[in-house]
């Protein structure tokens, strides 16, 4: 007995080592630029290679703990920020290929993996020992003369702490730990119930007359519904891809009605999935958490780490724009009903009527679509196009490194070099759907930046698409959407190959949230540049370039309803700032809260026990709460900064090069609002917004 049980742990021992000591995730890389060995990565090194990474994290934290000198900036605050580097090595391509290329294996390991990294994690946000440290730090931060990169260092360092709840006494420190998990069942249980009621809603329609105006592609997907589950006919749901087209052709008006009227009382109407009484309580809760961390709402507490600041500043924004925008929004309203007058409505256009109207009368001005910009913008072009810009706004040139391992061969690798041929990033690009991949866009990066001493550790970048694939007769041809979500993500791209900082913690894209979309919105801008288009945009068969007539259409339709929309966009502002500054719990009636907080910003009619805070997963559920204003801050940001590019030419290179050195390079090391003077030698104002949206002159 004895004897078996040492040899089973023997076996378990050498087992161990053989994949700790096999394992290449824990080997320094022999590739290019220390990229991820992809080829030589199995997906049974990923767990040991986790333990082992925590361990090693767990033994940094504590040589800080446990040092016998003094706490100083940086046996503290610098060594905190540095270690953890494997755990970051393991994880980057671990965490980027679930997002990319996934498979069960990786899902079971990754919830394997998901408990112990949030106890490691609290380990070391809960360590006091090592808070006691970063707070004598923190304390004598007037003294020690930092640099303002090291001042940001310290205060982020710090606050992350303080934020949760690492100065409060031991009773409220379980006090906070309670609520944080109150808070986290509330907003699990309010997000299930949003989707449990969008997925319990369907409407069968067994006469075909009723679906006029639908597209026929779209009747053989509600067809498709029909057939999965079991039925005959054509099956409605409240999911986006039934909602939205739904809602903009079919000419039933009735129907309309029925699916809007399902959709906007959601969770509200009694039942197992309502959420009235999770609304109270997730807004209850945040204030408390608020009120013990010493800020009297929660969206003070929020908004201490926002470019904004306080929410002074957010209802500003909102409160402009609004007095700006309703005036043509109100137009548009009437130049929508007088469209549905003329077309035979003899009824004041109700909200079920909107898109209907909106999308029937934005044909008739306009009459562009996808299909026709669709071989203007073939995959290599516009490729060739979007590395362009940035070899002639910043210097940069992309060269493709086949010695670089990839984790599919679609996805291709490139050295990025300076203006002066120095290494400056590798970028990863990633354009098809595959299974596995997950849907939508976006920019990641395998290794951040950061500089120890004369070392400048450069960083690995990656930009994923799902762009429909080329076929054997069609190149990929992106639509004009598709192509801003190329630069929009090739903006963050360069927000992270271009930072020049030494701490990891601030590098690359790691600002605020309400400052980190504007490197990538700034991009959009150049997308129905003329003079940008003409460098590629040529028809994939004739070689024709894309004609002015059309680029003016795009702008034209861009800005179509651009008002109302705007509106709609605040009133989601107004509701969540609303539920965000009480300052005393609230226990009255959510929907009349919710009417009086939008009540400004309505242009169509307010349908009566109807509501929005119900399903408003962003902020009830999602990490947007007292941050849903950070859209329209953020289009302000970028409006504010292309009008420089404008002015000067949106190939200036003076002009870029202090957008450059004020904002790509910085990351986060100073306060967003320093860096953005810094290019546009002023406060951002909405101007350049409303004269893109064609609000102003
Ligand atoms: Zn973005």
């Amino acid at each position: 007995m004895k004897n078996s049980k040492i040899a089973l742990l023997m076996s378990a021992i050498s087992l161990a080592s053989t994949v700790l000591a096999g394992n290449p995730l824990l080997e320094t890389y022999k590739t290019p630029h220390q990229t991820i060995p992809f080829n030589e990565i199995k997906t049974e090194h990923y767990f040991p290679a986790f333990q082992e990474a925590m361990k090693q994290h767990s033994t940094e934290v504590d040589a800080i703990t446990n040092n016998p000198q003094a706490p100083t900036f940086e046996n503290t605050i610098v060594a905190l920020d540095k270690s953890g580097a494997l755990l970051m090595k393991v994880g980057s391509p671990f965490y980027n290929l679930l997002s990319s290329e996934t498979n069960d294996d990786l899902q079971d390991i990754a919830e394997k993996i998901s408990p112990l990294m949030s106890e490691h994690n609290n380990s070391i946000r809960l360590n006091e020992k090592l808070f006691a440290r970063i707070k004598a730090v923190y304390l004598q931060k007037d003294k020690l003369k930092l640099t303002p990169e090291q001042q940001m260092l310290l205060k982020d360092t710090y606050e992350g702490f303080a934020r949760n709840g690492a100065n409060l006494s031991e009773a409220d420190k379980a006090v906070y730990r309670q609520l944080s998990k109150d808070l986290d069942l509330l907003s699990l249980q309010y997000g299930q119930n949003v989707l449990k009621e969008t997925n319990n809603y369907s409407l069968l329609i067994t006469n075909k007359a009723l679906l006029s105006g639908l597209p026929n592609d779209f009747l053989g997907v509600l067809a498709e519904n029909a057939k999965k589950a079991g039925k005959e006919g054509w099956l409605l749901n409240l999911k986006a891809t039934c909602y939205i087209p739904f809602m903009k052709y079919a000419d039933n008006r009735d129907l309309r009605r029925e699916l809007y009227m399902a959709n906007t009382t959601k969770c509200m109407l009694g039942g197992e999935f309502d959420n009235l009484e999770n609304v109270r309580k997730i807004a209850n809760t945040r204030l408390k958490i608020a009120n013990l961390l010493g800020y009297k709402s929660y969206a003070d507490y929020e908004l201490v780490d926002r470019m904004a600041e306080n929410k002074t500043k957010v209802y500003d924004l909102l409160d402009k724009l609004l007095a700006a925008y309703k005036p043509t929004a109100a137009k548009e309203c009437a130049e929508v009903q007088s469209y549905a007058d003329k077309n035979g409505a003899y009824f004041k256009i109700q909200p079920w009527d909107w898109c209907y109207y909106s999308e029937k009368l934005k044909d008739e001005k306009f009459s562009v679509n996808d299909e026709m910009l669709k071989p203007y913008f073939e995959l290599e072009h516009v490729k060739m196009g979007v590395f362009g810009l940035a070899t002639r706004l910043y210097g940069i040139k992309f060269t493709k490194n086949p010695k670089i391992p990839v984790y599919n061969p679609e996805v291709d690798a490139y050295d990025v070099t300076d203006e002066k041929g120095n290494f400056l990033a590798v970028l990863y690009t990633d354009f098809h759907p595959r299974d596995g991949k997950r849907a939508g866009a976006w920019m990641n990066d395998f290794k951040p930046q950061w500089k120890d001493g004369e070392t400048d550790s450069r960083p690995h970048i990656t930009v994923v698409m799902n762009f429909t694939r080329p076929t054997e007769s069609k190149p990929a041809l992106l639509t004009y959407d598709e192509v801003q979500t190329f630069l929009h993500e090739f903006g963050h791209s360069l927000h992270g190959m271009l930072t020049k900082c030494n701490y990891q913690s601030l590098s690359g894209t790691n600002v605020y949230r309400d400052f980190v979309e504007l490197p990538s919105q700034i991009m959009e801008n150049w997308a129905s540049q003329k003079e940008f288009l003409d460098g590629f945009a040529v028809n994939y068969k004739t070689g024709e370039k894309i004609p002015t007539e059309l680029i003016q259409k795009i702008k034209d339709t861009e800005n179509f309803n651009t008002a109302y929309s705007c509106l709609r966009q605040l009133s989601f502002g107004y509701l969540d700032m609303a539920w965000h500054t009480i300052e005393k719990p609230f226990d009255n009636d959510v929907i009349a809260y919710e009417k009086q907080a939008m009540a400004s910003t309505q242009i169509l009619p307010s349908i009566p026990n109807t509501g929005i805070s119900p399903t408003f997963s962003h902020i009830f559920s999602g990490g947007y709460a007292a941050g849903y204003y950070s859209y329209k801050w953020a289009e302000v940001l970028d409006a504010d900064a292309f009008s420089v590019f404008e002015k000067n030419g949106i190939f200036n290179k003076k002009t870029a090069d202090l957008f450059r050195k004020s904002i790509l390079e910085r990351g986060g090391t100073e306060h967003p609002m320093t860096l953005y003077k810094r290019f546009r030698g002023q406060e951002p104002t909405i101007d350049a917004l409303l004269i893109r949206n064609g609000i102003k002159q």
